[in-house]
């Protein structure tokens, strides 16, 4: 064991899953979820994609780039504070220089806001697709099963997984992923902002609905853990923070407080009680303009 700084202490090598370089619409498990749906939405004729997600989101960037890239008309409907979107950087940047049309809602607003969004855009004769936010489909669910039998293939079968934990669909590929590959992985979700119940629940209704859809043995374990909430989503204590700002040169990627960081502080608080023999793997699932964004 080494201590690296105050807060950051290594406390075993581990392998690092780079999402981050998932090579395009800026990378990250948003844009590999996304990527998953081009085929049913070009095969089926779409043309218009309809999204919530906050100010800051990967999702909602990984969406409005995939349509400018491919000529479709986007609608967000985003929650949080309009006149911060249009001050941050980061997503909310990358956003703003893409077509995609804006729409500002209260939380307890988005699905009624959405629903106005779709029947306007049929109304003026286009086929938009209504995408939950974070991307939460099974196609998406689906390309994290093929990635990680990929890797399983590979040769590589870590002891344990850990990564970031939101809405589950990320979690749940990566497990049904495990599953199908007859691996004996314990996947670690790292709760960003549910607690355990709630999460614990996301991923297992998420995780049956994959292997019912992909024919996959539904014989895996659902753990998340929900110790480093630090109060709730985007909320993060000094430990994380530093561990953000000295990712970059300790651990060669770029960590942020909300998702990455949190789940890396996360794993490391688990193994310092729980070594492991065998190895461990970070799935890094990007956000990396979440550090730059404000
Ligand atoms: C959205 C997001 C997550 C959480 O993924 P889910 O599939 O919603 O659980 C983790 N990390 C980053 C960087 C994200 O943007």
């Amino acid at each position: 064991m080494s201590f690296i700084s105050e807060n950051i202490q290594k406390v075993q090598d581990f392998f690092i899953y780079r999402d981050d370089l998932y090579p395009s619409l800026g990378g990250g498990n948003k844009a590999r979820k996304m990527m998953a749906l081009d085929k049913v939405l070009k095969t089926q004729g779409y043309n218009a994609i309809v999204t919530t997600g906050g100010i800051q989101s990967n999702h909602c960037r990984a969406t409005a780039v995939y349509c400018q890239k491919y000529g479709m008309e986007c609608t967000l409907v985003l929650h949080g504070n309009e006149s911060e979107f249009h001050r941050q950087l980061g997503n909310a940047k990358i956003i703003r220089d893409t077509n995609a049309s804006l729409n500002f809602c209260d939380p307890d607003e988005i699905s009624e806001t959405m629903d106005a969004a779709m029947r306007e855009y049929e109304e003026n004769s286009y086929k938009p697709f209504y995408l939950y936010g974070g991307g939460h489909t099974l196609d998406g669910g689906k390309a994290y099963i093929d990635a990680v039998v990929k890797m399983v293939e590979n040769g590589f079968t870590p002891a344990q997984i850990y990564l970031p934990t939101g809405t589950g669909s990320t979690q749940a590929g990566i497990l049904a992923g495990i599953s199908k590959s007859g691996a004996n992985t314990k996947v670690i979700g790292i709760s960003v902002g549910r607690s355990k119940i709630k999460a614990e629940k996301e991923v297992e209704e998420f995780y049956h609905r994959l292997c019912e859809a992909y024919d996959i043995p539904c014989n895996g374990e659902i753990i998340v853990d929900d110790s480093f909430l630090c109060g709730g989503y985007q909320k993060y204590n000094d430990a994380i923070e530093n561990i953000a700002k000295y990712s970059l040169s300790y651990y060669d990627i770029l960590l942020d407080t909300t998702y990455t960081g949190k789940a890396f502080y996360g794993m490391q608080e688990i193994l310092k009680e729980n070594p492991v023999d065998g190895d461990i793997l970070f799935w890094y699932t990007g956000g990396m303009f979440n550090y730059f964004g404000v």
